[in-house]
């Protein structure tokens, strides 16, 4: 019961997973991966993560206009955001962001259409699933103009300040297949050192192996190999990070988890 883990972020929608999704489903059950969320990412993609959500009490939709696809969105698919949004209850908005990463993704449409969302967010009242990449402290400065009620943050990556920042506005950092590589130090040394309860769990799948997997496709199968780096890397028990990063995402996303209870060994800190 408390080992159980939640796939924070993945994106089964892909195609690849069209030709196994429920074996890839039924395996990372049984390795004891107990609730999956599937960000948004195109408006063309978005009925495909509705019925997946839709096939299982364990799978839940995040809606969003993901900023990799920045070219393809348009004031229509904002529109047709806030309309499918308010009828289906989408766990968040996301995923959505700035990423500076890669040259030829347009900033100024990248962060017009992260204004947007994020303002939707708030009308909804909805947390964020944020995907960031050489871009943290612009979008801690967009927060301040367009505050949400906290989400997200899917494979941060940044220092202890603005980790820290991010935690002051309601978020949590998420951590994946990246920690698992020992070459990873700065990355490994945040997981080490933040507080647990500012930690969820993911996998990025199809991408973002983790070195057992390198090279080949991501699964939410392999979140467990997340949770064996952290039990490495930090203090507490293999047990009580799994059971305060599944509460954790939890309380942020107001997710109802099948068979999740809290462990005896661990302390809530709001009794
Ligand atoms: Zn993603």
């Amino acid at each position: 019961m408390t080992k159980l883990i939640i796939d924070s972020h993945c994106h089964l929608d892909m195609p690849a997973f069209d030709k196994d999704r429920q074996q890839v489903l039924k395996s990372a059950r049984q390795a004891g991966v107990g609730g999956f969320v599937i960000p948004g990412t195109t408006a063309g993609r978005w009925n495909k993560v509705l019925d997946i959500a839709t096939s299982a009490g364990d799978i839940w939709p995040a809606l969003g206009l993901h900023p990799y696809y920045c070219d393809e969105h348009s004031q229509a698919d904002l529109d047709g955001l806030a309309d499918l949004a308010r009828r289906e209850h989408p766990v968040a908005i996301g995923e959505i962001g700035l990423d500076l990463f890669l040259p030829h993704l347009d900033e100024k449409k990248q962060r017009h259409y992260l204004e947007a969302q994020l303002d939707l967010a708030r009308d909804l009242d909805l947390p964020v699933i944020l995907h960031i990449r050489k871009a943290n402290d612009q979008v801690l400065q967009i927060l301040k103009q367009h505050p949400v009620k906290g989400g997200i943050c899917h494979a941060f990556s940044g220092s202890i300040q603005q980790a820290g920042k991010f935690i002051d506005l309601g978020f949590c950092l998420g951590f994946g297949g990246m920690i698992t590589y020992e070459r990873s130090r700065k990355l490994r040394r945040l997981a080490t050192e933040l507080p647990l309860d500012a930690i969820v769990l993911e996998t990025d799948a199809p991408d973002m192996s983790g070195e057992k997997h390198r090279y080949q496709r991501n699964s939410p199968e392999y979140l467990p190999e997340v949770l064996d780096s952290l039990e490495q890397l930090r203090r507490e028990s293999r047990e009580e990070i799994a059971a305060r990063t599944t509460l954790n995402l939890q309380q942020l996303l107001s997710l109802k988890i099948p068979g999740f209870m809290l462990s005896d060994n661990m302390t809530d800190r709001h009794p």
